[in-house]
């Protein structure tokens, strides 16, 4: 089962392009200032089976559609249950683009299995101090707009540079 609170279909503050979002529910931190703060409690939200959840966002995708970003609440606190959705979604869409927010850093999760399936990582916590309304696709400077694959694939973090 995966913890949600909502799915947006037109987002294009959430990553490049038009996106499907799907914000997780739960968080355990608690960040000054955080975006969501709804998304925080862990008991909150709905729970849909994996299978179910992945149908969902698949009905939402139109060909205008660029990809789907994960977001929260923290995504990666249910690492299992995301990589059971992204797996469907890219065995019936393989050039999907997935984007996923998260607290942790790149570093903090590179080894989960997931990450094999995640196109672009946003990384680290919103924070206050750091805040940059200018930035995009992130709330403060600390956060990194990671490009996965390249980053798995030498050892170090390639960062995408949008704007
Ligand atoms: S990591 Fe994100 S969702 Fe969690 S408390 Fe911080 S800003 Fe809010």
């Amino acid at each position: 089962m995966i913890k949600y609170a909502d799915i947006i279909r037109d987002s294009v503050v959430d990553g490049t392009g038009i996106r499907v979002v799907a914000f997780l529910q739960g968080c355990p931190r608690a960040c000054e200032g955080c975006h969501n703060p709804a998304l925080q409690p862990l008991e909150g939200g709905r729970e849909a089976r994996e299978e179910d959840f992945a149908e969902r966002l698949l009905q939402e995708l139109t060909p205008l559609h660029k990809g789907i970003t994960f977001s929260g609440g923290e995504p990666l606190i249910q690492p299992e249950a995301l990589l059971k959705v992204i797996t469907i979604l890219k065995e019936r869409k393989p050039h999907l683009d997935i984007w996923v927010y998260t607290g942790f850093t790149f570093e903090q999760v590179k080894d989960l299995s997931v990450m094999k399936l995640i196109d672009v990582l946003v990384d680290g916590p919103f924070v206050l101090s750091a805040r940059d309304l200018t930035l995009p696709f992130r709330g403060s400077a600390n956060q990194r707009i990671i490009d996965v694959p390249r980053s798995l694939e030498k050892g170090e973090i390639v960062e995408l540079h949008i704007g």
